[in-house]
């Protein structure tokens, strides 16, 4: 349900808070003290003329046609004069029309029955139709036939522009020979509904009340001043540009409104559970959302959103850990008897929905937010922009009420050891940090029954979208298999989307089953190649692996149900050897994958930031060896020859390890735990890190 304080049945324009700055800097002083002051007629209707073709967010076309151009008091006095001048006719208006018009004419009748079918005007009649069109924001319906049908039965048609201003993309041609007057105000366009002028275009020989106030200049020639005034500084685009991307959109997505082309009015679908509230002459149910909007501006006038809250969950079986993704800080262990849907409409998870509604970041999202605001690239979020959204609500997330992207870990077997690993993604870690409890800390175990399965249909069914899984490795694990076929057997897999990352040890018998997805996106976590790689994956071999990927991508490649990324942690043990491993792993990704043709292969690898296990992030290096690889890269990037194929790639990333060394300031006690785990690792795994690069020794002596 809409909150009603904020969305309203009123349709109130935007008054932006510079409108009333500008005015209180009006040269008041200036205009007092000139004889005849406010004289000003002639030049107000030049510049409200010119002030409306200056449009470029809309068209205006015909104005010229009008033989008489007079200054009004807000489109209100064109109405009321034309309420006399056909006093003897009956008004026809489109349902949805401008209430003040029910309110003064007691003979009318709609132009439109309740299912929005034309009803033909008839030959004592006259029309006002505004246009924009008040009923949805948009032109008005069946507008050429009625034109045509008003000119062939010489019903006089008035045309209210009064919501110029305040709209873009709206064609206004006001050539057709059918139209009598068209009237302008800058009420609502730039907020001078207390200052009201405007100005009526018509060919009328009359001595009625605003010809004979034009011809005896009995004018509100004040507010024609302070009109000037506003007009030199707000052009009629104000409100749409500074409005409409991204402020309106985001209200009218985060609330489930329909677009219109007005950006203080949204429109409601039948199935919304307040269409009625808004309904109005039983055809239209439009809110006025200006409150909204200047609470988006007031909370963060960029807004930002992400669907995870509200379609995903990361499930990772042990220990019984949920959350909207894999990043988001603070997972939630679900307690006996807990269930995912509990977890997903309680209190936390409704608050992260609610941040994001009004566009701001949640705590949790700090690593997203970090990245996109100081690394200025794509976050993880952007990863769930695809993922399909429809009722957004803070209770129950989507329309469905349960996530449809799914996140599943379910356990952490694995063949590889990594450097920057920790026991929750691999076994072989984690029987490492158990044998040298007093360097790694202590922790429950995660292994798994190898037989028992945690998935049901409260996480994966046949409204699952996306199924995402990785390890540890999951090409070796039964239990990934088991899910594989658990979609199959259902005929879920057809219409899933799966998403695998996996370490390339081997090309099995897995990809048979993959193979029944609706599409496949393939992961490959390197973190650089030759020996660097083999220092990090251990004890994987580079070379082997280099011949998988090849092999993939020779089988795949035709294949448009499947893609191959890149994962990439960036972390300070392949840091130094940058030069030594980043050109081969992009042309192993750009041109071999161009080679075999098919762009989507290469799309651009992710660079995962590290920021855990303590010891392994970019908080152990002091100062001078982060600028030591600034420099490194620099001179990298300098050293990249224009004819280069992938010089812009090669540029990208390196500009993006300038950026993420920084991710963490440096700390001593960080340092300390490098050269305690990387000791104990290394003499564990039968590795050894100064081989890599000289600079391990130094940083494995620094001291302060
Ligand atoms: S913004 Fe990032 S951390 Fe937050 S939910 Fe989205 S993907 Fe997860």
């Amino acid at each position: 349900m809409l909150d009603k304080d904020l969305f309203q049945t009123k349709h109130n324009a935007i008054y932006d808070p510079e409108f009333q700055k500008h005015l209180a800097e009006a040269p008041w002083k200036e205009w007092l003290s000139k004889p005849g002051y406010f004289e000003v007629r002639q030049e107000y209707l030049k510049k409200i003329h010119e002030w409306i073709h200056s449009t470029e967010a809309n068209v205006v076309k015909g104005l010229a046609r009008f033989k008489h151009r007079d200054m009004i008091n807000g489109t209100t006095q064109a109405f009321d004069e034309a309420y006399y001048r056909y006093s003897n006719k009956r008004l026809r208006l489109l349902r949805g029309e401008y209430a003040y018009h029910k309110r003064v004419v007691g003979n009318l009748s709609y132009l439109d029955d309740e299912n929005g079918n034309y009803i033909p005007v008839e030959e004592n009649d006259w029309v006002i139709v505004s246009y924009p069109f008040c009923g949805n924001g948009d032109i008005p319906p069946h507008f050429d036939q009625l034109q045509d049908d008003c000119l062939k039965k010489n019903v006089p048609l008035l045309l209210d522009c009064a919501w110029f201003g305040t709209c873009r993309d709206i064609y206004i041609d006001v050539n057709h020979p059918a139209i009598t007057e068209v009237c302008f105000s800058l009420t609502k366009g730039i907020g001078l509904g207390n200052i009201r002028s405007g100005i009526r275009y018509s060919n009328y020989e009359d001595n009625l009340p605003i010809r004979q106030q034009n011809n005896y200049n009995h004018l509100p020639l004040g507010a024609a001043q302070v009109g000037i005034w506003q007009m030199q500084k707000f052009g009629p685009d104000f409100i749409p540009n500074k409005y409409y991307d991204p402020i309106y959109k985001h209200v009218c997505f985060a609330h489930n409104l329909k677009e219109t082309n007005c950006m203080m009015m949204a429109m409601l679908d039948k199935d919304h559970p307040d269409y009625n509230h808004y309904l109005i002459d039983g055809l239209y149910s439009k809110v006025g959302i200006r409150e909204a909007v200047k609470k988006q501006r007031q909370t963060n006038p960029d807004p930002i959103f992400c669907r995870a809250p509200f379609t995903s969950i990361y499930y990772r079986e042990k220990p019984n850990s949920v959350a909207f993704c894999c990043v988001q800080k603070g997972r939630k262990i679900l307690s006996t008897g807990e269930t995912v849907k509990d977890w997903w409409q309680e209190k936390n998870s409704q608050q992260m929905r609610e941040d994001f509604i009004w566009g701001t970041w949640p705590k949790a999202c700090s690593e997203c937010q970090w990245t996109e605001e100081n690394a200025g690239i794509d976050s993880d979020r952007r990863g769930f922009d695809k993922v399909p959204l429809e009722n957004i609500n803070i209770n129950t997330g989507n329309k469905l009420a349960f996530p449809q992207y799914v996140d599943y870990r379910p356990d952490n077997l694995c063949n590889l050891m990594c450097t920057m690993c920790s026991p929750g993604n691999s076994n072989l870690v984690e029987k490492m940090w158990d044998a040298m409890p007093d360097i790694f800390g202590k922790h429950n175990s995660l292994a798994t029954e190898d037989n028992v399965d945690f998935y049901d249909t409260q996480l994966i069914n046949k409204h699952t979208v996306k199924l995402k899984v990785l390890g540890g490795e999951p090409t070796i694990n039964k239990k990934v298999h088991r899910v594989f076929n658990y979609c199959i057997e259902n005929d879920f897999a057809k219409s899933v989307n799966l998403s695998m990352t996996t370490n390339f040890t081997n090309l099995n018998s897995t990809y048979n089953l993959i193979d029944k997805f609706n599409s496949v996106g393939i992961q490959a976590s390197l973190d650089g190649t030759g020996d660097t790689y083999e220092y990090i994956r251990r004890p994987a071999k580079w070379k082997q692996i280099k011949k998988n990927i090849k092999e993939f991508i020779d089988k795949y490649s035709d294949n448009d149900k499947y893609t191959l990324g890149i994962n990439l942690v960036f972390q300070p043990v392949n840091a130094f050897t940058v030069d030594e491993w980043l050109y081969e792993l992009l042309e192993l990704h750009y041109l071999y994958n161009t080679e075999k043709k098919h762009k989507k292969f290469s799309k651009t690898p992710s660079v995962l930031l590290i920021d855990y296990p303590a010891g392994f992030t970019f908080g152990i290096l002091p100062e001078k060896y982060k600028e030591q690889l600034k420099q490194q890269y620099n001179k990298m990037i300098s050293e990249i020859k224009s004819n280069d194929p992938i010089a812009e790639q090669k540029k990208y990333y390196l500009d993006l390890f300038i950026k993420y060394v920084d991710y963490q300031s440096y700390s001593f006690k960080e340092l300390n735990s490098f050269k305690r785990k990387t000791l104990a690792m290394d003499e564990y795994k039968k590795t050894d890190i100064t081989k890599l690069h000289p600079v391990f020794k130094e940083l494995l002596e620094y001291e302060e």
